[in-house]
């Protein structure tokens, strides 16, 4: 196994700063034991301080949910990479679906509200502010449901890691991660059948060998995000080129958290 298999939450917008040292603190007590896993834990931006404290001499490492390019100025409401890695981030999720998108468009469902336009090109300048500051970015790709009935998965998957990379070094390239995270099954219960998400982790890799080298593509590391729980999570861990979870929901519960790594540890065992 060359790849360390990695299980990240992602908590969006729940969790106020008590709240989000409490879990800290169980997930904490709960997962030092599971040392062959990869794990990170993405707060809201206002707990990542509380989280960071709660998490010191813990195995457990930190990221944020998105970040600015710039690294200061007048941007009110931003967080900039250069504030994520001076809290204790290692790592950033960038380009999540629910900061993809258009206002106004449909290129969502519209019953999904979350969106802030982070184009292409708006989560490429993300990507590498993120690298510049030594955070390691775990970069969402993944079609809408609409994109997946014309038959366009593979070309908006492809399409989004190339515009992602651009500019981007192959030593850099290197300390990415990928999750491959459909749009239809973020929040939704409705998980992607784990052969297809091989099959799309499979496509990122060779995109990464072909934008760089065969070696890029086998060391990269591929996430599946989506409606991942402990009854399901096992499931995608038996496929080769998936590496672990990037997790949403069942990442707000110690316990099932919890059940989502041990699931993951046994893919190395
Ligand atoms: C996510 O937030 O990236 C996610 C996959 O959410 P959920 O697990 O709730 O579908």
């Amino acid at each position: 196994m060359i790849r360390t298999p990695l299980v990240a939450g992602n908590w969006k917008c729940y969790k106020t700063t008590p709240e989000a040292r409490d879990l800290a603190v169980a997930l904490g007590a709960a997962l030092d034991a599971f040392a062959t896993v990869d794990i990170v834990v993405c707060p809201p931006s206002p707990a990542l301080a509380a989280v960071a404290d709660a998490l010191s001499g813990s195995r457990i490492r930190l990221g944020g949910q998105d970040c600015f390019w710039e690294d200061a100025g007048a941007y009110t409401g931003q967080v900039s990479a250069r504030m994520l890695r001076a809290v204790g981030c290692e790592f950033v999720i960038i380009g999540h679906s629910e900061r993809r998108g258009r206002f106004g468009t449909t290129d969502y469902p519209p019953a999904v509200l979350a969106h802030f336009g982070d184009t292409d090109p708006v989560v490429n300048r993300k990507l590498r502010a993120a690298l510049q500051h030594d955070l390691l970015p775990i970069l969402c790709v993944g079609e809408t449901h609409a994109e997946r009935e014309e038959g366009r998965t593979n070309s908006v998957v492809r399409r989004q890691l190339e515009a992602a990379l651009e500019g981007v070094s192959a030593d850099e390239a290197r300390r990415l991660i990928v999750a491959y995270e459909p749009v239809w099954a973020i929040g939704t219960g409705e998980s992607c059948d784990p052969e297809e998400a091989n099959r799309l982790a499979g496509l990122t890799r060779m995109t990464f060998h072909e934008a760089y080298d065969p070696d890029s593509g086998i060391t990269v590391r591929v996430l599946y995000g989506g409606s991942v729980t402990p009854e399901n999570a096992r499931g995608f861990f038996e496929y080769p080129e998936i590496d672990g979870a990037l997790v949403g929901g069942a990442s707000l519960d110690a316990a099932r958290f919890g059940r989502i790594v041990e699931a993951a540890m046994a893919r190395v065992e």
